[in-house]
């Protein structure tokens, strides 16, 4: 499947890249807008800026944020 971004624009294709385009945000635009939220809500706009485990495991976004991670987060936060 074909993505676009339907903020900035950018392609991309995740598994087999068919005639079908879907309209999504693209990573880039889905942490400026996450960290915007972060910002708002009054936490720090970390979202993956993170380069060990984040603590902040109640952040709404901690899995999205730190999927790299998420297999070592056995028994830590899940589902
Ligand atoms: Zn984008």
């Amino acid at each position: 499947m074909r993505y676009i971004c339907i903020k900035c624009g950018v392609i991309w294709i995740i598994g087999e890249p068919g005639a079908e385009l879907s309209g999504g945000l693209c990573d880039r635009c889905i942490t400026q807008y996450v960290r915007e939220k972060q910002k708002r809500q009054g936490f720090d706009d970390c979202f993956r800026k993170a380069t060990e485990i984040c603590s902040k495991t109640e952040c709404s976004y901690w899995e999205h944020c730190m999927p790299a991670y998420t297999n070592y987060a056995e028994g830590g936060k899940k589902g």
